[in-house]
């Protein structure tokens, strides 16, 4: 609808749900005979639909920072991988549950493709069809593996199919299985899955924004200024290696959390979410620049794309027609903000 279509043709028996959606622009068929017959019926132009109005009752106790509002600004607009480091308690979760109230909406094609995903799933798509905001999932880490990639006996989509088009949230991003992390790695390259049981294969989608929350080692407390790390330089290393190197070199945004900076509540949320999403409509004019010399130092082919495709997030955040010197200095700490803490990032 959003492309000029005016009108869309459905099978009598459609969930009442979607209907809502598109009614302005909807016409029910039994059968094509009779869809051809309705269309020349239909005046030449159709009102377009429009959303509902969103509104929101901002939690007192969700308390945001300057850096961290532009996080969620980064991660909302540009869908970067990201991964939010710090000790336990200092409030990874709360940015993560701030980003899931703020999330974007979907278009209304990705909302069917997203519901389709959702009936082969045998779930309910409701939640998608009346909130219609993009998925957020968020798996626990002692889930099964069928219920995590899909697959299995049926051959179902599992949560990263779910979280297609939306945000794979994995809080305490360690304690998930190696096997989980490396069989994330094709998936964020390609986004799609791919499942094989008794000789049929099928792949379904999963185009996801993947959002992580971690404590920096096993006791919690490397990088903290006041405690004490309990854990041996093997022991971290060791800690680190669930995820693997080249599933950490695809994380974009690596966010050091200390709690600190002046925080306050949310004033405008409804301006703050209408700033996104006129900063990712405005993200895909915004041509790509060549990262400057002296950020390109040490860095890898991988990194400087991603600093340079980070930078353009930020340039259509920041409202300017192309990316800046700025843009490219703030992209280049955010994908390397953490290093100095856990050196092998
Ligand atoms: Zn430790």
């Amino acid at each position: 609808m959003e492309e000029g279509i005016s009108t869309m043709v459905l099978p009598v028996g459609t969930p009442k749900s979607l209907l809502s959606h598109f009614a302005a622009g909807t016409i029910l068929a039994a059968n094509l005979q009779e869809a051809v017959k309705l269309l020349s019926e239909v005046p030449a132009s159709s009102p377009t639909p429009q959303f509902k109005e969103r509104s929101f009752n901002w939690p007192k106790e969700i308390l945001l920072n300057t850096e961290e509002k532009l996080l969620i600004q980064c991660f909302l607009v540009g869908g970067h991988p990201t991964i939010l480091l710090g000790p336990p308690g200092v409030g990874k979760t709360t940015l993560a549950h701030a980003i899931k109230i703020l999330r974007n909406r979907l278009s209304p094609q990705d909302m069917v493709e997203v519901a389709k995903v959702y009936a082969i799933a045998e779930r309910p798509t409701s939640p998608i069809l009346e909130n219609t905001l993009i998925p957020w999932r968020a798996p626990h880490h002692s889930s099964s593996r069928e219920g995590l990639l899909g697959g299995g006996q049926g051959l179902l989509p599992g949560e990263l199919s779910l979280a297609h088009k939306g945000i794979l949230f994995l809080d305490e991003g360690l304690e998930f299985s190696r096997h989980f992390w490396q069989s994330l790695r094709e998936p964020l390259e390609e986004g799609v899955i791919r499942h094989a049981r008794a000789g049929r294969s099928l792949e379904y989608p999963a185009q996801i924004s993947l959002l992580i929350s971690a404590n920096p080692c096993a006791c919690g407390s490397f990088g903290s200024e006041n405690q004490t790390c309990l854990c041996s330089s093997g022991e971290i290393q060791q800690y680190w290696k669930k995820i693997g190197g080249p599933m950490r070199d695809r994380l974009a945004i690596r966010y050091w959390m200390n709690g600190g900076g002046e925080r306050a509540p949310l004033q405008n949320p409804l301006a703050f979410v209408e700033g996104i999403e006129k900063a990712v409509k405005r993200r895909l004019r915004i041509p790509n620049t060549t990262l400057q010399e002296y950020l390109r130092k040490n860095a890898t082919y991988r990194e400087i794309a991603q600093i340079e495709d980070l930078a353009r997030t930020l340039a259509a955040i920041r409202g300017g027609p192309a990316v800046s010197p700025e843009d490219q200095a703030t992209a280049h700490s955010l994908r390397t903000g953490i290093l100095g803490r856990i050196p092998w990032f």
